[in-house]
């Protein structure tokens, strides 16, 4: 009997324990994570108050005894052993293997300045980060918040905390908002858009240094001199792959774990995939880490199905960022621009309206759209670029249709039968299987909320 051990609880590690499961009833499934099984992609829906914590969770200890799955959780792998296959766990313990899966994730960056080590200074990450934002936030009706850093993830928590009616204000060193997600045109719309709605937006400054009065409350000193006060202040300047345990135990690194389209290391009994990993990615011709959801489910699947014995690959992940900004939508996918791209734009800031398609050749290899949440037209484009992408198709004589009628995508994309495509396409070879988890045997149920758009009509 195969025994398969799993480092993590985050969506590499459930799904790659689920697909190994729909594989190989009789493996042995040992999963060791120091935090409960939850998806961080939760986390802001509970910051805003829309779910409890408890939604945020993705298994229990009912659902690994339905899938068999031995689970420590609470417990750290500290040390791999790769010729003795086995790991040591913080408890003294240790756990051999015959295959071994790690899917550690990433853990934010510091920031190294006076006063990033005060109370109320914080990453925003993890459950306990979570939790102890939501402390702060109890003992003021409205708190001060400053966000250091204006990257994608700060900015899903910026918008869970715009939900809540917190003051908000930002910090981001580089030149314009998502400086890693937009293009100056785009993030030019996003930055007035915020302003409107109160959002205080310091972009082109780093900060110096954090003090704290008597009372508790923060300092954010910026370089050019300018202090904001703030109850809270989030960290949010990026993420480093958690590669420690992998580095010391000589498996090939770069800045995250090496591995091949099957999600296999360079020890080949061992997998590794999502934050931690750097594989293969659409429009790019080198491997990178591309720390978002889709691609650590992607990888997850594919790392449970190869180690239980099945011939299957990801040969490139998309990069794609979708992000409701305060009531602001803003996407974008693979290659936002190079020497090589040629770009089509169209701008209108005064109805809070950018879309550009990058090319090369005759082929869409990124993209970039901000609009508001009613364009319909905006929402059912984006869904279609990203098949375009997704499929790699060659436009031909489309690309020349698209440049007169940048507005109608829909009728290159039936013309090029992209979504014929797409529906012949599956990961593992056979169509994904439902998860087996909800909450408190919750069913799915539909809440109205003021950030739905007319266009969605659910009642
Ligand atoms: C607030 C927030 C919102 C996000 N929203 C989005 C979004 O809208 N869209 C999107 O695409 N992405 C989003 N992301 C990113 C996404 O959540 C991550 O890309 C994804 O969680 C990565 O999955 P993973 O399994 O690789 O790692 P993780 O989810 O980080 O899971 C790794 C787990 O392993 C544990 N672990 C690490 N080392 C060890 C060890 N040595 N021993 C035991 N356990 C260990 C960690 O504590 C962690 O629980 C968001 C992230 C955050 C923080």
């Amino acid at each position: 009997m195969t025994q398969h051990l799993i480092i993590g609880g985050g969506p590499v590690a459930t799904n790659a324990v689920e697909t190994i499961r729909q594989f190989d009833a009789a493996a042995k499934i040992t999963l060791v994570s120091d935090e409960p099984a939850h998806s961080r992609m939760a986390l802001p829906y509970w910051l805003a108050g829309q779910v409890p914590r408890e939604h945020t969770h993705t298994a229990d200890a009912a659902y690994w005894q339905k899938l068999q799955v031995d689970a420590r959780i609470g417990l750290r792998a500290t040390q791999l052993d790769v010729p003795g296959k086995r790991v040591t766990l913080s408890d003294g313990s240790a756990v051999a293997f015959d295959r071994l899966l790690l899917a550690t994730g990433s853990t934010p960056a510091p920031l190294p300045i006076p006063g990033a080590d005060l109370p109320g200074v914080q990453h925003l990450w993890t459950l306990a980060q979570t939790e102890s934002l939501l402390r702060i936030a109890d003992a003021k009706p409205r708190p001060r918040v400053c966000l250091i850093g204006a990257g994608f993830i700060g900015f899903i928590m910026l918008n869970a905390m715009y939900k809540r009616d917190w003051h908000l204000a930002v910090v981001e060193r580089e030149a314009h908002v998502l400086p890693r997600m937009l293009d100056a045109g785009a993030a030019a719309i996003v930055t007035q858009w915020l302003t409107d709605k109160g959002v205080a937006l310091h972009c082109g400054a780093s900060v110096k240094r954090i003090t704290q009065s008597a009372d508790g409350s923060k300092s954010v000193e910026l370089d050019h001199g300018d202090k904001l006060d703030a109850d809270a202040v989030i960290i949010g300047i990026g993420v480093r792959p958690n590669v420690e345990l992998a580095r010391a135990a000589g498996l090939k690194t770069d800045v995250g774990i090496l591995v091949n389209d099957q999600m296999q290391t360079s020890a080949p009994q061992i997998y590794a995939g999502g934050d931690c990993a750097q594989a293969a990615v659409l429009f790019s011709d080198k491997p990178e880490v591309l720390a978002i959801q889709p691609t650590a489910v992607d990888h997850g699947r594919v790392a449970g199905a190869s180690m239980a014995g099945q011939n299957v690959s990801c040969a490139g992940s998309l990069n794609m960022n979708v992000l409701d900004c305060c009531g602001l939508q803003c996407v974008s996918f693979g290659n936002l621009g190079t020497a090589q791209t040629e770009a089509m734009t169209i701008s209108n800031p005064a109805d809070n309206v950018y879309r550009k398609l990058l090319w090369q050749g005759d082929q869409i290899v990124g993209s970039i759209f901000v609009g508001r949440a009613n364009d319909v037209g905006m929402l059912t484009d984006v869904g279609m670029v990203k098949g375009i992408l997704q499929t790699q198709t060659p436009f031909g004589e489309w690309k020349k249709y698209l440049a007169e009628n940048p507005f109608d995508i829909r009728r290159p994309y039936v013309a090029t039968k992209v979504a014929h495509k797409l529906a012949q396409t599956t990961l593992l070879g056979r169509p994904a299987k439902a998860r087996g988890y909800r909450f408190g045997n919750a069913q799915p149920t539909t809440r109205v909320g003021p950030f739905h758009g007319i266009y969605v009509n659910t009642q």
